[in-house]
């Protein structure tokens, strides 16, 4: 299943998950995101792109309250996003977050990383956690690697742990930013194939990605920011192929 038909057998309902509504933030004097309106249904596929500096980490960190916003709403599965600790942890409960750089606990082995959130956060007790990490790290394919430490794997490797981290805590939303930059280019069609599978079983995922293959195949939406805003959001092929705004065109121009 990976032609681009079967990969969107599932479509995206019509309930938001995600909703930002007029979203500003600054760090400092710096205006970095301004005025996001952009509502995300369930099961919806979303491909972020841009120039580097534009905001996606940003504009995606807000949702799980990595950053704060300052004006606007943020609104994740029915939960607005506040300084109220109770709906954070409610929300970061339902949203894993996989970043480009990994960040596994080097000291742990690859299981312990898998269950540490499910035993701590969501008290699961150890058995039930040890079998679900096997179960992610299978459909990760790499069972194998269970006992070693994050620094004996690939980064390939590295990064599919990391997928099946945010996986054992059952998430309703999967959050990617860049999870691909920072491999070896053999390595990075692994991880999109991890989550090309993902997205066909209906996951809402939101992936900040260059990878325009990735984008065409899987995406229902791309959205395309620059400067800190959404220039343009569309499906894969009207955004490719019929970009509305210079700078849409003039970023594709670069990298297509
Ligand atoms: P992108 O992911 O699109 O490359 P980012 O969201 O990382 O963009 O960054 C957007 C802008 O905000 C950049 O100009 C960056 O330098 C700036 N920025 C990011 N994080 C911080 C921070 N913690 N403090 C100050 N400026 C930041
Ligand atoms: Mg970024």
């Amino acid at each position: 299943m990976s032609d681009q038909a079967s990969a969107k057998v599932h479509k995206p309902g019509d309930e938001a998950v995600i909703k930002l509504t007029n979203v500003n933030k600054w760090y400092g004097k710096f205006h970095v995101l301004k005025d996001i309106n952009l509502t995300i249904r369930k099961g919806e596929r979303v491909v972020v792109c841009g120039p580097s500096g534009s905001g996606k980490s940003t504009m995606i960190r807000c949702v799980n309250r990595l950053e704060e916003h300052q004006a606007g709403s943020i609104v994740v599965n029915g939960t607005e996003l506040t300084n109220d600790v109770k709906a954070i942890e409610a929300i970061r409960r339902d949203v894993g977050m996989v970043f480009q750089s990994f960040n596994l606990f080097p000291h742990l082995t690859v299981l312990e990383n898998l269950i540490l959130a499910p035993t701590w956060v969501k008290k699961v007790p150890r058995k039930e956690a040890i079998d679900t990490a096997m179960y992610y790290l299978g459909r990760v394919k790499i069972p194998d690697q269970a006992g070693k430490y994050p620094g004996q794997l690939s980064g390939g490797q590295q990064q599919r742990v990391a997928i099946a981290r945010a996986l054992c805590m059952k998430p309703d939303i999967m959050l990617f930013d860049e999870p691909t930059s920072a491999l070896d280019p053999e390595m990075i069609k692994e991880v999109l194939d991890v989550m090309t599978e993902l997205a066909q079983e209906g996951m809402t995922m939101v992936c900040v990605t260059h990878e325009m293959g990735f984008a065409r195949s899987v995406a229902d939406t791309v959205v395309f920011m620059a400067d800190g805003s959404v220039v343009e959001r569309n499906t894969p092929n009207e955004l490719f192929n019929n970009p509305q705004e210079e700078r849409t065109k003039k970023f594709l121009s670069q990298i297509i």
